[in-house]
């Protein structure tokens, strides 16, 4: 899983973090990875809402993307 470093306008899209949580590193932007849903929308997320997300799809990549549909459906929803 490669991660694209010092992005430019890198964010989180679950997290909202735009810079990069290590200190030694955080004069860069967050790694970032975007992603495509099941719906075939793009999710860019940090490692570690990348890593939360694994552990409630139990590494079921399908299952993960269902996920990722509907946390951007109830962030839409909430309108976060
Ligand atoms: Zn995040």
């Amino acid at each position: 899983m490669s991660f694209t470093y010092n992005k430019k306008n890198a964010k989180c899209m679950w997290c909202k973090r735009t810079q990069n949580p290590h200190p030694d590193y955080s004069y860069e932007t967050i790694p970032t990875k975007v992603f495509t849903t099941q719906k075939g929308k793009e999710v860019e997320l940090c490692f570690s809402c990348y890593e939360n997300e694994k552990i409630i799809s139990k590494d079921n990549d399908i299952l993960l993307k269902k996920n990722l549909d509907l946390k951007l459906e109830s962030l839409k929803l909430l309108n976060l």
